[in-house]
């Protein structure tokens, strides 16, 4: 007998980590999902014409300091080494990602040493009268400086967010150092690599239990719920009360695909830095499996936009407008019973998978132990707020 029937929307990682947990300890799972694959937005695909592994929703570089989450994933699947080493176009060069010593070398046409380098950006190009920085701008301006900022910074965020960097804040330019050495990894993580066969494999290997049952091309409707003692949501917050209150924006991307023989740009994830180029980056793929061998290549263009009811949602903007109505759906979430709301879609955050994976493991434990101690389950764990 199982302890109880759970439904599962969505089967990317926050769905398939969170019934697998729960599978494992004797609930029995369905999983519905929209797509007729996978993966959510980690899925990959061999590419028809070329054999290459293609990350469809865009590119995607497993690292972590967790780990228990490392120790999780890589019980699913084989992971290969692999550093995210980024370039960057900008005013007719290529420079290197994220801002290091090469880079402002290269960039103000000097042979610094670090301590050298870090005087001259400190003293000649930071603005440090700004003390506590808000915005993505004052970020940029303290850390980097003008000159800096302009070539590799403002054009892009303005593409890829859809306004005036001065509109967004400061934590999203956070994510990237700036370093006064040549270590151009992109990250700097502990634990950093590929699956060797792609994330639908590794998620594949963690939906394979008997208690799992996946329904694909299967649209979440509320009624679905009856029958189910508890619902994992892992779609659109918004979308689960059916956007009475209003739609929280996305920005969704628009991929071009082109195909080449031989090596494109010869890395994986090439930026454009410049407002004037109307793609953000273009990535190639076969750069993501350095350990495969290809002739044929396939890139994609990469292109920002605001998301439309109908398109895919990627990246939550949370300014003032949105983090309001977004309180006004937690109180909505927080009335709902029978359902947790969770994942990058359900709490209305940007989350990487490790995080994303992190979360599912603490959901699935949370869950255990209120159920256990005949508690109500909340309708987060994981506060959007
Ligand atoms: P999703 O993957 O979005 O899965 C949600 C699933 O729910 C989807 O399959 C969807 O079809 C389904 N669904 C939604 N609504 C319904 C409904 N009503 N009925 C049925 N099914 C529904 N993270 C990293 O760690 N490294 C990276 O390099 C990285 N790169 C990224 C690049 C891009 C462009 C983006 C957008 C994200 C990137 N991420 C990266 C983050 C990563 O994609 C997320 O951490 C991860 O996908 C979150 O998993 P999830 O299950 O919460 O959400
Ligand atoms: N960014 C930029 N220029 C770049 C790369 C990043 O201005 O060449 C900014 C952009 O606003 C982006 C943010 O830095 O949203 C964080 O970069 P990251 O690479 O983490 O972006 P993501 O993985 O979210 O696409």
């Amino acid at each position: 007998m199982p302890k109880g029937k759970l439904l599962m929307v969505g089967a990317g990682l926050s769905g398939a980590v969170i019934g697998r947990e729960l599978a494992e300890q004797g609930y029995e799972i369905t999983i519905v999902d929209s797509r007729d694959h996978i993966g959510g937005n980690c899925h990959t695909e061999r590419d028809a014409e070329t054999g290459v592994m293609v990350h469809v929703y865009g590119p995607h570089i497993f690292h972590t300091d967790d780990e228990e989450v490392w120790t999780y994933v890589n019980r699913y699947t084989t992971f290969q080494p692999y550093k995210n080493r980024v370039k960057t176009t900008s005013r007719g060069q290529v420079f290197s990602l994220p801002v290091n010593l090469h880079t402002i070398n290269q960039f103000f046409g000097k042979t610094m040493r670090p301590d050298e380098a870090h005087a001259f950006i400190t003293e000649e190009q930071a603005d440090t009268s700004i003390e506590d920085p808000q915005t993505f701008e004052e970020q940029a301006m303290r850390f980097v400086g003008r000159d800096l900022y302009e070539a590799f910074f403002k054009g892009y965020t303005m593409k890829q967010w859809g306004c005036h960097p001065s509109e967004l804040p400061a934590s999203i330019l956070k994510r990237l150092p700036v370093r006064f050495n040549y270590d151009d990894n992109y990250f700097f993580h502990k634990f950093q690599g590929m699956p060797e066969n792609g994330y639908t494999v590794m998620i594949e290997g963690i939906l394979d239990h008997p208690s799992i049952t996946v329904k694909l091309s299967t649209s979440f409707d509320r009624s679905m719920a009856d029958g189910f003692d508890h619902v994992f949501y892992s779609g659109p917050l918004d979308g689960y009360f059916d956007y009475e209150l209003g739609r929280l924006s996305y920005r969704t991307l628009d991929f071009e695909r082109f195909t080449y023989e031989g090596d494109y740009q010869g890395c994986a994830v090439m930026n454009y830095g410049e407002e004037s180029v109307p793609y953000t980056r273009i990535t190639e793929h076969k750069h993501f499996s350095p350990w495969e061998s290809h002739e044929g290549s396939v890139c994609y263009r990469e292109f920002s936009r605001a998301a439309e009811p109908d398109d895919i949602p990627y990246y939550p903007i949370r300014q003032i407008e949105e983090k309001a109505l977004l309180g006004e759906y937690v109180e909505l979430a927080e009335q709902a019973s029978g359902v947790t709301f969770v994942g990058r879609l359900g709490t209305y955050r940007y989350l990487d998978m490790d995080v994303t994976i992190r979360e599912a493991l603490d959901t699935a434990r949370g869950f255990l132990d209120r159920s256990g101690r005949g508690e109500a389950i909340p309708a987060f764990f994981k506060s959007p707020l």
